[in-house]
Protein backbone atom coordinates (compact mmCIF):
# COMPACT_ATOMS: atom_id res chain seq x y z
CA UNK A 1 0.00 0.00 0.00
CA UNK A 2 1.51 3.56 -1.28
CA UNK A 3 0.61 6.17 1.21
CA UNK A 4 2.09 10.05 0.11
CA UNK A 5 2.83 11.67 3.30
CA UNK A 6 3.74 15.63 3.13
CA UNK A 7 3.99 18.83 5.39
CA UNK A 8 2.90 22.18 4.71
CA UNK A 9 2.99 24.24 7.49
CA UNK A 10 2.29 27.86 7.24
CA UNK A 11 0.13 30.37 9.57
CA UNK A 12 -0.63 33.87 8.68
CA UNK A 13 -1.31 36.98 10.42
CA UNK A 14 -2.74 39.86 8.17
CA UNK A 15 -1.86 42.43 10.41
CA UNK A 16 2.04 41.35 9.40
CA UNK A 17 3.64 43.94 6.82
CA UNK A 18 6.01 41.17 5.99
CA UNK A 19 4.69 39.10 3.22
CA UNK A 20 5.43 35.16 2.72
CA UNK A 21 7.43 34.03 0.02
CA UNK A 22 8.25 30.53 -1.47
CA UNK A 23 11.67 31.18 0.09
CA UNK A 24 10.47 31.59 3.52
CA UNK A 25 9.61 27.42 3.62
CA UNK A 26 12.40 25.41 4.41
CA UNK A 27 11.12 22.93 2.05
CA UNK A 28 12.65 19.28 0.97
CA UNK A 29 11.19 16.73 -1.37
CA UNK A 30 11.00 13.42 -1.76
CA UNK A 31 12.91 10.91 0.76
CA UNK A 32 14.88 13.83 2.30
CA UNK A 33 11.25 14.76 3.96
CA UNK A 34 11.50 11.40 6.03
CA UNK A 35 15.21 11.46 6.64
CA UNK A 36 14.62 15.17 8.37
CA UNK A 37 11.73 14.20 10.26
CA UNK A 38 11.86 10.49 11.17
CA UNK A 39 11.81 9.77 14.42
CA UNK A 40 11.90 13.45 15.53
CA UNK A 41 9.12 15.80 17.56
CA UNK A 42 6.57 17.13 14.75
CA UNK A 43 3.31 16.24 13.93
CA UNK A 44 4.66 14.64 10.57
CA UNK A 45 7.43 13.29 12.73
CA UNK A 46 4.70 10.71 14.49
CA UNK A 47 3.06 9.77 11.07
CA UNK A 48 6.02 8.86 9.94
CA UNK A 49 7.38 6.87 12.42
CA UNK A 50 3.45 4.91 12.90
CA UNK A 51 3.28 4.68 9.57
CA UNK A 52 7.10 2.91 8.27
CA UNK A 53 6.14 0.23 11.49
CA UNK A 54 3.56 -1.14 9.75
CA UNK A 55 4.17 -3.91 7.36
CA UNK A 56 2.97 -3.51 3.82
CA UNK A 57 3.32 0.41 3.97
CA UNK A 58 5.52 2.35 1.93
CA UNK A 59 5.72 6.12 2.01
CA UNK A 60 5.82 8.07 -1.04
CA UNK A 61 7.40 11.30 0.70
CA UNK A 62 5.67 14.28 -1.13
CA UNK A 63 7.36 18.06 0.29
CA UNK A 64 8.06 19.40 3.37
CA UNK A 65 8.39 22.64 4.64
CA UNK A 66 7.72 25.25 7.60
CA UNK A 67 7.84 28.79 6.97
CA UNK A 68 7.76 31.58 9.60
CA UNK A 69 4.21 33.25 10.65
CA UNK A 70 4.10 35.92 8.54
CA UNK A 71 1.60 37.97 6.47
CA UNK A 72 0.36 36.24 3.20
CA UNK A 73 1.86 34.30 0.59
CA UNK A 74 2.51 35.89 -2.29
CA UNK A 75 0.33 34.33 -5.03
CA UNK A 76 3.31 32.42 -7.05
CA UNK A 77 4.68 31.35 -4.02
CA UNK A 78 0.76 29.32 -3.70
CA UNK A 79 0.93 28.76 -7.04
CA UNK A 80 4.06 27.08 -6.71
CA UNK A 81 3.28 24.47 -3.56
CA UNK A 82 -0.16 23.68 -5.79
CA UNK A 83 1.93 22.55 -8.12
CA UNK A 84 4.40 20.92 -6.73
CA UNK A 85 2.25 18.60 -4.84
CA UNK A 86 0.35 17.87 -8.22
CA UNK A 87 3.36 16.71 -9.96
CA UNK A 88 4.58 14.69 -7.41
CA UNK A 89 0.83 12.63 -7.17
CA UNK A 90 0.16 12.73 -10.48
CA UNK A 91 3.62 10.56 -10.87
CA UNK A 92 2.74 8.52 -7.57
CA UNK A 93 -0.65 6.79 -8.11
CA UNK A 94 -0.71 6.19 -4.49
CA UNK A 95 -3.47 4.56 -2.32
CA UNK A 96 -3.97 7.17 0.62
CA UNK A 97 -2.81 10.59 1.44
CA UNK A 98 -1.82 11.76 4.86
CA UNK A 99 -0.95 15.57 5.13
CA UNK A 100 0.41 17.73 8.43
CA UNK A 101 -0.99 21.32 7.54
CA UNK A 102 -1.26 24.51 10.03
CA UNK A 103 -5.04 25.53 8.90
CA UNK A 104 -4.22 29.38 9.16
CA UNK A 105 -2.24 29.90 5.85
CA UNK A 106 -3.54 32.89 3.66
CA UNK A 107 -2.43 33.66 0.00
CA UNK A 108 -3.04 36.85 -2.30
CA UNK A 109 -6.63 36.48 -3.46
CA UNK A 110 -7.00 33.53 -1.27
CA UNK A 111 -8.67 33.43 1.65
CA UNK A 112 -8.69 29.18 2.05
CA UNK A 113 -5.19 27.85 1.13
CA UNK A 114 -5.31 24.58 2.45
CA UNK A 115 -8.97 24.09 1.51
CA UNK A 116 -7.93 24.71 -2.19
CA UNK A 117 -4.87 22.34 -1.43
CA UNK A 118 -7.00 19.80 -0.43
CA UNK A 119 -9.57 20.08 -3.23
CA UNK A 120 -6.45 19.92 -6.12
CA UNK A 121 -5.43 16.47 -4.23
CA UNK A 122 -9.01 15.22 -3.84
CA UNK A 123 -9.16 16.15 -7.73
CA UNK A 124 -5.75 14.08 -8.18
CA UNK A 125 -6.75 10.81 -6.40
CA UNK A 126 -10.09 10.67 -6.76
CA UNK A 127 -13.41 10.23 -4.36
CA UNK A 128 -12.15 6.86 -3.11
CA UNK A 129 -8.59 7.62 -1.99
CA UNK A 130 -8.68 8.39 1.98
CA UNK A 131 -7.56 11.81 2.39
CA UNK A 132 -5.86 12.32 5.93
CA UNK A 133 -4.66 15.65 8.45
CA UNK A 134 -3.25 16.47 11.15
CA UNK A 135 -3.30 20.48 11.57
CA UNK A 136 -3.05 22.89 14.10
CA UNK A 137 -5.78 23.83 16.60
CA UNK A 138 -4.93 27.78 15.37
CA UNK A 139 -6.13 26.68 11.93
CA UNK A 140 -9.45 28.42 10.41
CA UNK A 141 -11.25 25.20 9.42
CA UNK A 142 -13.14 25.45 6.71
CA UNK A 143 -16.23 23.33 4.99
CA UNK A 144 -13.84 23.08 1.80
CA UNK A 145 -11.30 21.55 3.64
CA UNK A 146 -13.88 19.24 5.43
CA UNK A 147 -15.37 18.19 2.36
CA UNK A 148 -11.90 17.37 1.02
CA UNK A 149 -10.77 15.12 3.87
CA UNK A 150 -11.59 11.30 4.97
CA UNK A 151 -10.73 11.73 8.29
CA UNK A 152 -9.00 15.07 10.80
CA UNK A 153 -7.87 16.49 14.05
CA UNK A 154 -5.75 18.54 15.25
CA UNK A 155 -3.54 19.63 18.43
CA UNK A 156 -5.58 19.10 21.46
CA UNK A 157 -3.03 21.23 23.86
CA UNK A 158 -2.21 24.81 24.39
CA UNK A 159 0.46 25.64 24.82
CA UNK A 160 1.25 23.25 22.86
CA UNK A 161 3.08 20.09 23.60
CA UNK A 162 1.43 17.09 21.30
CA UNK A 163 2.86 18.18 17.88
CA UNK A 164 4.25 14.25 17.43
CA UNK A 165 1.29 12.99 19.79
CA UNK A 166 -1.09 14.38 17.33
CA UNK A 167 0.58 12.80 13.96
CA UNK A 168 0.78 9.28 15.95
CA UNK A 169 -2.73 9.80 16.59
CA UNK A 170 -4.21 10.86 13.62
CA UNK A 171 -1.92 8.15 11.57
CA UNK A 172 -3.01 5.36 13.94
CA UNK A 173 -7.07 5.82 13.46
CA UNK A 174 -6.25 5.78 10.21
CA UNK A 175 -4.39 2.34 10.58
CA UNK A 176 -7.03 0.79 12.01
CA UNK A 177 -9.69 1.88 9.21
CA UNK A 178 -7.01 0.92 6.54
CA UNK A 179 -9.17 -1.29 4.40
CA UNK A 180 -12.63 1.29 4.82
CA UNK A 181 -12.28 4.71 5.99
CA UNK A 182 -16.11 5.49 5.81
CA UNK A 183 -17.27 8.96 7.36
CA UNK A 184 -19.35 12.17 7.99
CA UNK A 185 -17.47 15.08 9.60
CA UNK A 186 -19.64 18.05 10.82
CA UNK A 187 -18.41 21.49 11.22
CA UNK A 188 -19.51 23.96 13.73
CA UNK A 189 -18.37 27.76 13.62
CA UNK A 190 -18.40 29.67 16.80
CA UNK A 191 -18.24 33.66 16.28
CA UNK A 192 -14.96 34.03 18.87
CA UNK A 193 -11.62 35.08 18.99
CA UNK A 194 -9.47 34.31 21.44
CA UNK A 195 -5.98 35.61 22.13
CA UNK A 196 -3.22 33.08 22.65
CA UNK A 197 -2.54 34.46 26.08
CA UNK A 198 -6.13 34.27 27.71
CA UNK A 199 -6.56 30.42 27.55
CA UNK A 200 -4.95 27.50 28.59
CA UNK A 201 -6.34 24.07 27.87
CA UNK A 202 -5.42 22.40 30.96
CA UNK A 203 -8.19 24.80 32.62
CA UNK A 204 -11.71 25.71 32.25
CA UNK A 205 -13.68 26.45 30.02
CA UNK A 206 -11.46 24.89 27.25
CA UNK A 207 -10.56 22.34 29.25
CA UNK A 208 -14.45 21.55 29.43
CA UNK A 209 -14.98 21.89 26.03
CA UNK A 210 -11.85 18.90 25.60
CA UNK A 211 -13.88 16.44 27.79
CA UNK A 212 -16.72 16.42 26.34
CA UNK A 213 -15.15 15.67 22.78
CA UNK A 214 -13.17 13.25 24.39
CA UNK A 215 -16.34 11.81 26.36
CA UNK A 216 -18.08 11.76 23.18
CA UNK A 217 -14.70 9.53 21.55
CA UNK A 218 -14.50 7.11 24.54
CA UNK A 219 -18.37 6.78 24.18
CA UNK A 220 -17.76 5.73 20.50
CA UNK A 221 -20.04 8.49 19.23
CA UNK A 222 -17.10 9.74 17.04
CA UNK A 223 -13.94 8.84 15.68
CA UNK A 224 -12.30 12.55 16.65
CA UNK A 225 -12.88 15.41 17.75
CA UNK A 226 -11.45 18.82 17.49
CA UNK A 227 -11.87 22.05 19.16
CA UNK A 228 -10.25 24.68 16.77
CA UNK A 229 -9.61 27.89 18.75
CA UNK A 230 -8.17 29.47 15.91
CA UNK A 231 -5.59 31.63 15.53
CA UNK A 232 -7.08 35.38 15.75
CA UNK A 233 -5.78 38.16 13.51
CA UNK A 234 -6.93 36.39 10.25
CA UNK A 235 -8.89 39.57 8.29
CA UNK A 236 -10.97 37.18 6.23
CA UNK A 237 -14.57 37.44 6.11
CA UNK A 238 -14.88 33.22 7.22
CA UNK A 239 -13.33 33.94 10.96
CA UNK A 240 -14.03 31.93 14.20
CA UNK A 241 -13.09 29.19 16.30
CA UNK A 242 -14.69 25.55 15.27
CA UNK A 243 -15.51 22.35 16.39
CA UNK A 244 -15.34 19.68 14.10
CA UNK A 245 -16.24 16.05 14.88
CA UNK A 246 -15.25 12.54 12.36
CA UNK A 247 -17.76 9.97 12.73
CA UNK A 248 -19.01 6.43 10.94
CA UNK A 249 -22.14 7.41 8.87
CA UNK A 250 -24.37 6.05 11.16
CA UNK A 251 -23.35 8.21 13.77
CA UNK A 252 -24.28 11.04 12.29
CA UNK A 253 -26.50 12.61 14.08
CA UNK A 254 -25.50 11.85 17.36
CA UNK A 255 -21.88 13.44 16.55
CA UNK A 256 -23.93 16.41 14.77
CA UNK A 257 -25.52 16.63 18.24
CA UNK A 258 -21.89 17.06 19.78
CA UNK A 259 -20.17 19.18 17.74
CA UNK A 260 -23.34 21.55 18.65
CA UNK A 261 -23.39 21.14 22.26
CA UNK A 262 -19.59 21.60 22.21
CA UNK A 263 -19.88 24.65 20.38
CA UNK A 264 -22.53 26.20 22.19
CA UNK A 265 -20.68 25.36 25.75
CA UNK A 266 -17.91 27.62 24.27
CA UNK A 267 -19.73 30.02 23.30
CA UNK A 268 -21.59 30.24 26.45
CA UNK A 269 -18.49 30.69 28.80
CA UNK A 270 -16.48 33.09 26.07
CA UNK A 271 -16.37 35.42 28.94
CA UNK A 272 -14.05 33.55 31.19
CA UNK A 273 -11.17 33.81 28.90
CA UNK A 274 -10.39 37.51 29.31
CA UNK A 275 -6.23 38.65 29.35
CA UNK A 276 -4.57 40.44 32.28
CA UNK A 277 -1.62 42.23 31.00
CA UNK A 278 0.73 44.50 32.54
CA UNK A 279 2.39 48.22 30.72
CA UNK A 280 6.17 47.54 30.17
CA UNK A 281 7.87 49.58 33.25
CA UNK A 282 5.33 48.17 35.63
CA UNK A 283 6.89 44.72 34.60
CA UNK A 284 10.29 45.27 34.44
CA UNK A 285 10.19 47.06 37.90
CA UNK A 286 7.94 44.35 39.56
CA UNK A 287 10.39 41.50 37.95
CA UNK A 288 13.83 43.61 39.21
CA UNK A 289 12.36 43.05 42.69
CA UNK A 290 11.27 39.46 42.60
CA UNK A 291 13.36 36.26 43.14
CA UNK A 292 15.05 33.92 40.56
CA UNK A 293 14.80 34.80 36.59
CA UNK A 294 11.41 36.32 35.47
CA UNK A 295 10.10 35.85 31.76
CA UNK A 296 8.88 38.90 30.23
CA UNK A 297 6.26 38.11 27.73
CA UNK A 298 6.32 40.42 24.36
CA UNK A 299 3.53 38.33 22.96
CA UNK A 300 2.24 41.40 20.84
CA UNK A 301 5.24 40.83 19.08
CA UNK A 302 5.71 37.44 18.94
CA UNK A 303 7.17 35.88 15.59
CA UNK A 304 4.98 32.75 16.15
CA UNK A 305 2.07 34.62 16.33
CA UNK A 306 3.08 36.78 13.51
CA UNK A 307 5.01 39.76 14.87
CA UNK A 308 7.65 41.03 13.42
CA UNK A 309 10.33 40.18 16.21
CA UNK A 310 11.32 43.70 15.71
CA UNK A 311 9.66 45.45 18.99
CA UNK A 312 11.82 48.04 20.52
CA UNK A 313 8.63 48.31 23.63
CA UNK A 314 10.69 46.26 26.35
CA UNK A 315 14.35 47.44 25.53
CA UNK A 316 12.96 50.85 26.25
CA UNK A 317 11.28 49.83 29.74
CA UNK A 318 14.82 48.12 30.73
CA UNK A 319 17.04 51.49 29.57
CA UNK A 320 16.18 53.46 32.61
CA UNK A 321 16.98 50.42 34.94
CA UNK A 322 20.17 49.24 32.69
CA UNK A 323 22.16 47.93 35.44
CA UNK A 324 19.55 44.83 35.88
CA UNK A 325 20.96 41.85 33.78
CA UNK A 326 18.46 40.71 30.92
CA UNK A 327 18.80 39.43 28.25
CA UNK A 328 16.17 40.16 24.93
CA UNK A 329 15.71 39.51 21.34
CA UNK A 330 14.98 41.91 18.43
CA UNK A 331 15.30 41.14 14.71
CA UNK A 332 16.98 44.21 12.59
CA UNK A 333 19.40 43.45 10.11
CA UNK A 334 20.86 46.66 9.42
CA UNK A 335 22.31 46.29 13.48
CA UNK A 336 23.75 43.20 12.73
CA UNK A 337 25.40 44.82 10.13
CA UNK A 338 26.62 48.02 11.84
CA UNK A 339 27.69 45.07 14.48
CA UNK A 340 29.51 42.99 12.38
CA UNK A 341 31.28 45.86 10.24
CA UNK A 342 32.44 46.96 13.72
CA UNK A 343 33.88 43.56 15.41
CA UNK A 344 33.84 41.84 18.58
CA UNK A 345 35.04 44.35 20.79
CA UNK A 346 34.22 47.29 19.19
CA UNK A 347 31.63 50.00 21.12
CA UNK A 348 28.84 51.20 18.54
CA UNK A 349 25.97 53.83 17.71
CA UNK A 350 23.20 52.51 16.61
CA UNK A 351 19.02 52.58 15.58
CA UNK A 352 17.62 49.37 17.19
CA UNK A 353 14.19 48.25 16.71
CA UNK A 354 11.14 49.17 14.73
CA UNK A 355 12.93 48.11 11.57
CA UNK A 356 10.03 46.08 9.85
CA UNK A 357 6.96 47.46 11.49
CA UNK A 358 7.70 51.30 12.48
CA UNK A 359 3.81 51.22 13.46
CA UNK A 360 4.00 49.45 16.38
CA UNK A 361 7.31 50.31 17.81
CA UNK A 362 9.86 53.28 17.46
CA UNK A 363 13.52 52.74 16.29
CA UNK A 364 15.72 53.12 19.88
CA UNK A 365 19.48 54.86 19.52
CA UNK A 366 21.91 52.95 21.52
CA UNK A 367 25.50 52.55 22.31
CA UNK A 368 26.30 49.25 22.56
CA UNK A 369 29.23 46.99 22.56
CA UNK A 370 29.39 44.09 20.02
CA UNK A 371 30.06 41.12 22.70
CA UNK A 372 29.64 38.19 20.29
CA UNK A 373 29.18 37.53 16.59
CA UNK A 374 27.49 34.41 14.85
CA UNK A 375 25.54 32.76 12.00
CA UNK A 376 22.34 32.65 14.87
CA UNK A 377 21.63 28.47 14.13
CA UNK A 378 20.33 26.40 16.87
CA UNK A 379 18.25 23.11 16.82
CA UNK A 380 15.14 23.17 19.24
CA UNK A 381 15.75 20.92 22.30
CA UNK A 382 12.65 21.28 24.16
CA UNK A 383 9.74 19.66 24.07
CA UNK A 384 7.94 22.19 21.77
CA UNK A 385 9.14 21.68 17.55
CA UNK A 386 12.27 19.39 19.40
CA UNK A 387 14.73 19.01 15.97
CA UNK A 388 13.21 21.99 14.21
CA UNK A 389 16.52 24.29 12.69
CA UNK A 390 15.98 27.58 13.37
CA UNK A 391 18.03 30.14 11.66
CA UNK A 392 18.69 33.89 12.47
CA UNK A 393 20.79 34.39 9.04
CA UNK A 394 23.50 35.54 11.37
CA UNK A 395 23.32 37.62 14.63
CA UNK A 396 25.25 39.55 16.79
CA UNK A 397 25.13 40.24 20.80
CA UNK A 398 24.73 43.95 21.70
CA UNK A 399 25.20 44.85 25.29
CA UNK A 400 24.12 48.12 26.85
CA UNK A 401 25.19 48.32 30.47
CA UNK A 402 23.74 44.98 31.61
CA UNK A 403 20.94 44.36 28.47
CA UNK A 404 22.46 41.57 26.65
CA UNK A 405 20.37 42.16 22.91
CA UNK A 406 20.65 38.88 20.94
CA UNK A 407 19.93 40.79 17.37
CA UNK A 408 19.06 39.01 14.18
CA UNK A 409 18.87 39.51 10.40
CA UNK A 410 16.20 37.67 9.86
CA UNK A 411 12.77 36.97 12.27
CA UNK A 412 13.05 33.42 13.89
CA UNK A 413 10.32 31.85 16.32
CA UNK A 414 11.88 33.10 19.44
CA UNK A 415 10.39 30.78 22.09
CA UNK A 416 13.26 28.61 22.59
CA UNK A 417 16.06 29.12 25.10
CA UNK A 418 18.53 28.26 22.36
CA UNK A 419 18.19 31.91 20.77
CA UNK A 420 20.38 33.43 23.61
CA UNK A 421 22.52 30.04 24.00
CA UNK A 422 23.73 29.47 20.56
CA UNK A 423 25.03 33.12 20.79
CA UNK A 424 26.35 32.42 24.47
CA UNK A 425 23.81 33.71 27.16
CA UNK A 426 22.55 31.18 29.64
CA UNK A 427 19.43 32.60 30.29
CA UNK A 428 19.46 31.29 33.62
CA UNK A 429 22.62 33.53 34.36
CA UNK A 430 20.00 36.97 34.00
CA UNK A 431 17.31 38.60 36.41
CA UNK A 432 14.82 39.30 33.36
CA UNK A 433 14.58 37.28 30.02
CA UNK A 434 12.32 39.22 27.15
CA UNK A 435 10.93 36.33 25.07
CA UNK A 436 8.95 37.08 22.28
CA UNK A 437 6.47 34.43 22.46
CA UNK A 438 2.63 33.92 23.73
CA UNK A 439 2.04 31.08 26.03
CA UNK A 440 4.43 28.51 24.46
CA UNK A 441 6.87 29.98 26.42
CA UNK A 442 5.52 28.07 29.73
CA UNK A 443 6.55 24.92 28.24
CA UNK A 444 9.94 25.86 26.64
CA UNK A 445 10.68 27.87 30.17
CA UNK A 446 9.04 25.77 32.54
CA UNK A 447 12.37 24.61 34.32
CA UNK A 448 14.21 27.86 34.51
CA UNK A 449 11.17 30.52 35.30
CA UNK A 450 9.93 31.98 38.19
CA UNK A 451 7.82 33.96 37.58
CA UNK A 452 6.25 35.64 33.82
CA UNK A 453 4.27 38.95 33.14
CA UNK A 454 2.61 39.58 29.74
CA UNK A 455 3.33 42.23 28.32
CA UNK A 456 0.24 45.24 27.28
CA UNK A 457 2.01 46.49 23.95
CA UNK A 458 0.92 47.21 20.04
CA UNK A 459 2.11 44.63 17.59
CA UNK A 460 0.70 42.31 14.93
CA UNK A 461 -0.70 39.85 17.42
CA UNK A 462 -1.74 41.85 20.47
CA UNK A 463 -3.81 40.74 22.87
CA UNK A 464 -5.90 43.78 22.81
CA UNK A 465 -8.13 42.58 19.37
CA UNK A 466 -9.89 45.76 19.10
CA UNK A 467 -6.96 48.15 18.64
CA UNK A 468 -6.58 46.29 15.26
CA UNK A 469 -7.55 47.87 11.49
CA UNK A 470 -10.08 45.16 10.65
CA UNK A 471 -11.52 45.25 7.46
CA UNK A 472 -12.79 42.35 6.14
CA UNK A 473 -14.17 40.25 8.84
CA UNK A 474 -17.85 39.40 9.14
CA UNK A 475 -19.67 41.10 12.09
CA UNK A 476 -21.18 40.75 14.77
CA UNK A 477 -17.82 38.56 15.94
CA UNK A 478 -16.96 38.50 19.58
CA UNK A 479 -15.09 40.66 21.56
CA UNK A 480 -15.07 42.80 18.71
CA UNK A 481 -18.88 42.84 19.26
CA UNK A 482 -20.35 42.27 22.72
CA UNK A 483 -24.01 42.00 21.86
CA UNK A 484 -24.01 39.22 19.59
CA UNK A 485 -26.53 36.28 20.33
CA UNK A 486 -25.54 32.62 18.82
CA UNK A 487 -26.82 29.38 18.36
CA UNK A 488 -24.80 26.64 17.41
CA UNK A 489 -25.57 24.95 14.12
CA UNK A 490 -23.23 22.59 11.51
CA UNK A 491 -22.13 24.68 9.17
CA UNK A 492 -23.32 23.69 5.49
ZN1 LIG B 1 -0.80 26.83 17.24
Amino acid sequence: MKIAIGQIHHEANSFCVVPTQWGDFDFVFGEEVLTRWRGAGMMISGMIDVLEAQPGIELVPLLAGVAPIGGSLVREGFDAIVDAITTRLQQADVDAVVLDLHGAMLADGVDDPEGEILATIRGIVGPDVPVVIGLDCHGNITRKMVDNVDLLDGYRTYPHRDYRETGERVARLFVEHLHGLNTVRHLVRVPALFTAGSYDTDKPPFRDVLDVLRGAEAAGIILAGSFYPVQPWLDIEMHGCTIVVTAHPDQGDAAAAIACRTAQLLWDRREECRAEFTAPADAVRQARDMSGTIVISEGGDAVSGGGCGDSSVLLQALLPVSEVSSAITICDAPAVDAATAAGVGATITTLIGGSLAPQFSDPVRIDAEVVTLGDGVWINEGEVMRGFRNDMGGAAVLRCDNIHIVCSRKRVMSWDPGVFRCMGIEPTDMKIVGVKAQRTLETTYGDILSGVFWLDMPGACTANLTQLPWQRIQRPIWPLDQDCAYRATIEE
